[in-house]
């Protein structure tokens, strides 16, 4: 008896010792960065050091991706008068990843609108339109088929600028998971600003269960939730994200490299679901400024990316697959 009962003892007191007791741990976070607030959830720890580590990895990134850092490599890429730039390999790679889904997306997304953002400040408190001439002018001065990647080396032409707003959270998150996967974590959960990825299963195998933004709502209102199961990236570009109202008219930050002005095709927001956040973040901006038709068609070339438009009247258009991962009704 004693010999049987003392095993399980020594088990149940290891068991009592441990964090929390039975009670899975976990640990979340927030920190504000790249210009929204990120927030991490982890499912199978409680070391709040690797969140540490996480938001150290963010700004190490920022550091090498951003606009206006002037360490950065894509700022010393724009102010390089159309000299080559050696880059970190970090940057040649969302370089190389961004450039396959311009050239795939026949430039709706175009990551050298640097040009073109520039005159349209969505940040003032006090907006104004851009100029239609210096508008038209600087459309001239984007086209990504004149970046030149060589390695870990760049030429951008006199007089173009690069901006990666359109994929540099996507990029961000898939290397976060890295990050985790080295720290030894498993299980998790991460939201940059409307980027979401998670990791690995939750502790209790139930899917994971992501709500996607009502873009009449305000940013906690759900239109849907969607159950994911395992590593899922989910990325939204809508038109309530940045921009501002002049005289009724609504103008948003998801620009028709054609033109210069915001894309006005009827779209609230476009919302894709894969494996690769880098992917995703690039497909739902190039998606939102295609359209429904060729935004479809474009996800059709991809496997295992799904896709949902949703329009400022309310109606929906998907890819056939997307059905699949809507939360099933409550049986009760
Ligand atoms: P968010 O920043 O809200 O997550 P997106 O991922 O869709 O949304 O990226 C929008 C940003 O991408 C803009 O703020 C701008 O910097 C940049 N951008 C806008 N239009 C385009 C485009 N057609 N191609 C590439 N980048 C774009
Ligand atoms: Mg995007």
């Amino acid at each position: 008896m004693r010999r049987t009962l003392l095993p399980l003892l020594i088990l149940l007191t290891l068991l009592a010792l441990l964090p929390g007791g039975c009670t899975p741990a976990s640990v979340s976070g927030d920190h504000f960065s790249l210009d929204t607030i990120i927030s991490i959830t982890l499912y199978d720890t409680q070391d709040a050091a690797i969140l540490q580590q996480c938001w150290d990895r963010i700004d190490e990134l920022e550091d090498t991706l951003s606009r206006t850092r002037v360490q950065s490599d894509i700022y010393r890429i724009n102010h390089a008068q159309g000299k080559p730039v050696t880059v970190r390999p970090e940057t040649a790679e969302l370089l190389s990843t961004a450039l396959e889904i311009c050239k795939e997306s026949q430039g709706a997304l175009d990551i050298t609108i640097g040009p073109v953002t520039e005159l349209w400040n969505f940040k003032s408190s006090d907006p104004q339109l851009p100029d239609a001439g210096v508008l038209e002018e600087a459309v001239g001065r984007v086209g990504y088929d004149r970046v030149v990647l060589s390695g870990d080396t760049v030429t951008l032409p006199q007089g173009m600028a690069l901006d990666l707003g359109a994929i540099a959270k996507g990029y961000i998150a898939d290397e976060l998971t890295t990050t985790l996967q080295q720290a030894g974590c498993k299980s998790a959960l991460l939201n940059l600003g409307g980027n979401v990825l998670t990791l690995g299963e939750k502790p209790d195998h139930s899917p994971w269960v992501i709500g996607i933004r009502d873009p009449e709502g305000s940013a906690s209102q759900s239109l849907l939730n969607l159950e994911l199961i395992g590593s899922k990236a989910v990325v939204t570009s809508g038109i309530y994200e940045r921009g501002f109202t002049l005289q009724g008219r609504r103008y948003h930050h998801l620009i028709d490299p054609d033109t210069g002005w915001p894309a006005d095709n009827g779209l609230a927001s476009v919302t894709i679901v894969a494996a690769s956040s880098t992917l995703a973040d690039g497909l739902s901006t190039a998606c939102f400024v295609l359209g429904v038709d060729d935004g479809l068609s474009l996800l059709a070339r991809y496997e295992d990316v799904e896709g949902l438009f949703i329009m400022q009247d309310g109606s929906c258009h998907t890819t056939d697959g997307f059905a699949s991962l809507l939360q099933s009704p409550d049986p009760k």
